[in-house]
């Protein structure tokens, strides 16, 4: 549809970034463009509407998308940070990254009991970071409605680290 349209439009690939070999997906022109910015906006919000209480977005580049989707919706946003950068007690998790380990952390009372949460981060990759992600919502006690990402690399099969999860990505490389 027209949003798949407007993202396709607005990506720039760059080779060998991070590293030799990686074709790195950059969302930076998206973010330049303001009418383009604002059609995503609105679009992804319109297709939660009515359905989740909060958006959780994962450092960095996923507080970019979810704070202005929350906020056009008019409900909270919540940050899933590396570790290390929140200031009050956490709780956190640590998973595997193509290379070596992550971990990312939350504070737990910035998820209310029982709301309906949507996970939205820029790019789906191997999963691991969005699997961490809804676990930590889950264990704060939120419900995870979905997992919305820009991009979606399908061929590093990360639905499959996410299997019974709702996973809505607007384009699929
Ligand atoms: P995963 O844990 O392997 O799924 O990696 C996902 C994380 O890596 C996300 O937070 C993305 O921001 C980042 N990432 C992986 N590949 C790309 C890319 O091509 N462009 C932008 N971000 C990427």
């Amino acid at each position: 549809d027209s949003l798949v349209n407007l993202v396709r439009g607005h990506i720039r690939d760059i080779p060998d970034f991070p590293s030799p070999g990686i074709l790195f997906r950059d969302i930076t022109p998206l973010l330049a463009d303001g009418p383009a910015l604002q059609a995503l906006v609105d679009g992804l919000a319109e297709v939660y509407r009515g359905r989740i209480d909060a958006v959780a977005g994962i450092e960095s580049r996923g507080f970019i998308l979810a704070a202005p989707i929350a906020a056009t919706l008019g409900i909270g946003m919540i940050t899933i940070r590396k570790a290390g950068r929140l200031p009050g007690p956490v709780i956190g998790v640590d998973y595997s990254l193509e290379y070596g380990q992550a971990r990312i952390e939350l504070h737990p009372e910035t998820v209310v009991t029982d709301s309906r949460v949507l996970v939205v981060d820029d790019v789906l990759a191997t999963g691991g970071t969005a699997a961490a992600a809804a676990s930590l919502i889950e264990e704060a006690g939120g419900e995870v409605v979905a997992l919305g990402m820009l991009l979606e690399l399908g061929f590093l099969q990360g639905r499959a680290a996410l299997t019974g999860r709702q996973v809505d990505s607007v384009l699929v490389y």
